[in-house]
């Protein structure tokens, strides 16, 4: 507890899944957070049950300016900004190259790589003024090998960790440190069929996942949000206090192990 007393955190996507996980572990170790996301009721009923420590605040991480706005809230509500979780985002089109529209692609890269791009930039300023700060941002196993995700998503989490190591070497001497974390299969609202273009391979997915974890990693069950929280809690904190420009693979083993079938 406390490991993150008197800082303030921006966490997008923080209404569902990762994000949600990391608000609340954040919160428990003494942070202020705010939430950026664009699920404005449940936004509004987190910010509800955490009086004082969490705040919501709508942002689309596909419109700049309200990045630019979500950054600034943190500065006004709070005092400052510490700590940047660039965490929001989708499954995108779930299809292939050979089906792929250029209309996907910037779909995915847009709110997958340029969102967190943006994130970085606006939080820049104030973590300078701060005299430095923690970025995470989160990429994907689907950014680390082929075969574990559509490909316009699988692309834009394999930018998200390049970006990772070119900030991160632009902002050290600022006092500022950028790390990402790859997710494996979390279970999360990320597979449903909202999220993606066939219905039938969401639900395939997630009513899979248990049984095909087995098969796909050396640690057999799926991950929780609550696995992706530890690692962000880790590159929030001052225990990581020599660590940038890295991206760490929360997957169960999946990397090293052999791959899931869908
Ligand atoms: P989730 O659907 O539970 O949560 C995603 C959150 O992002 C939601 O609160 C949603 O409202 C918000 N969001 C979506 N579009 C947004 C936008 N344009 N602007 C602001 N907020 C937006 O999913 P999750 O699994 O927790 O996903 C979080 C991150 O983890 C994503 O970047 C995802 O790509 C990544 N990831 C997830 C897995 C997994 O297996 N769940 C694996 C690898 C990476």
């Amino acid at each position: 507890m406390g490991r993150l007393s008197g800082k303030v955190a921006v966490i997008t996507g923080g209404v569902s899944g990762i994000g949600r996980a990391t608000v609340e572990r954040f919160e428990a170790e003494g942070a202020k957070v705010v939430v950026g996301d664009i699920d404005d009721a449940a936004g509004a009923a987190l910010a509800n049950s955490y009086p004082g420590t969490v705040a919501f605040q709508h942002c689309d991480v596909m419109v700049e300016a309200q990045i630019e706005a979500l950054m600034a809230f943190a500065v006004e509500r709070f005092g400052a900004l510490d700590i940047l979780f660039n965490n929001a985002g989708a499954g995108g089109s779930y299809n292939t190259l050979a089906e792929m529209t250029g209309e996907a692609w910037d779909y995915s890269q847009n709110l997958l790589l340029r969102s967190v791009a943006l994130g970085m930039r606006y939080a820049l300023p104030h973590m300078k003024a701060r005299g430095g700060g923690a970025i995470v941002n989160t990429a994907s196993i689907a950014g680390t090998q082929a075969g574990a995700g559509p490909i316009a998503y699988s692309v834009a989490k394999a930018g998200v960790i390049h970006l990772t190591r070119v900030a991160a070497a632009e902002v050290a001497r600022d006092g500022i440190r950028v790390n990402a974390i790859c997710p494996g299969l979390i279970l999360t609202n990320i597979f449903t069929p909202a999220s993606m273009t066939t219905p039938d391979m969401a639900s395939a997915i997630k009513a899979g996942m248990a049984q095909t974890a087995p098969d796909s990693q050396p640690i057999a069950k799926p991950g929780l949000p609550e696995d992706i929280a530890n690692a962000a809690l880790f590159f929030a904190s001052e225990e990581s206090a020599f660590v940038t420009g890295v991206h760490m693979l929360v997957d169960g083993g999946m990397f090293v192990g052999p791959r899931h079938s869908w």
